[in-house]
């Protein structure tokens, strides 16, 4: 089965990549030929997850290149984090601008609070011949008071998974890759796709 993933974002497709079964090949936007950025104008995650999967699913129509590929998905993510009732969520990319002071953003609006509690969330849209369909996954975990680690990308370094004692940035990408946000929506994609017989 051929999917394409609707994302420009390179951490995002090597994790996605990293897994998804045997069976299942992931093709990047670059390996299509689609070279636009989309323009992320929803107010929540879910609509940012289909703009994307309809943006690429209707370029790939436009194009006659729809029949040679299965599918389109793709992925929105955002921190929430509970002292900040939910904030940065679907405006965790544009926060404060780079990921540098997104992360620096979270650590001074979190300075002297002990509820440090955020979760991180992720929604993927697949777009099929016959079907759109979206699942979520979510990992909760606290925030840090600096930053730790190289590993990983975004909110990485400053988030600690429930149940370790370390943060994304830190740990292997084996395990963010069996415990995170992004692993649970593949997880429940996968479901998904097993109708499909792939
Ligand atoms: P988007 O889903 O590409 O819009 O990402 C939203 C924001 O969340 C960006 O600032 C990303 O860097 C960040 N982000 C997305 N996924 C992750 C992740 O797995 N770990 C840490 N930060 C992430």
């Amino acid at each position: 089965m051929k999917l394409v993933f609707a994302s420009n974002n390179a951490h995002k497709l090597c994790e996605v990549r990293a897994m998804m079964p045997a069976g299942i090949e992931v093709l990047s936007l670059h390996e299509i030929g689609f070279e636009h950025e989309i323009d992320e104008t929803g107010t929540t995650l879910a609509e940012n997850s289909k703009i994307k999967a309809d943006t690429v699913a209707e370029w790939l129509k436009a194009h006659d290149k729809w029949s040679s590929v299965d599918g389109v998905f793709a992925d929105d993510t955002g921190l929430e984090i509970d002292a900040l009732n939910g904030q940065p969520g679907v405006y965790s990319a544009r926060w404060a601008g780079s990921a540098e002071s997104n992360r620096a953003k979270a650590l001074h609006e979190l300075e002297g609070k002990d509820n440090r509690n955020c979760h991180f969330k992720t929604v993927i849209t697949l777009i099929t011949n016959d079907k759109t369909t979206q699942v979520e996954g979510l990992v909760r975990g606290k925030i840090t008071t600096e930053e730790y680690g190289h590993g990983g990308f975004g909110y990485d370094p400053i988030f600690i998974p429930e149940g370790y004692d370390k943060t994304f940035g830190e740990l292997p990408a084996e395990v963010k890759n069996s415990v995170s946000h992004r692993a649970r929506a593949i997880a429940n994609l996968v479901e998904v796709l097993k109708m499909y017989d792939y």
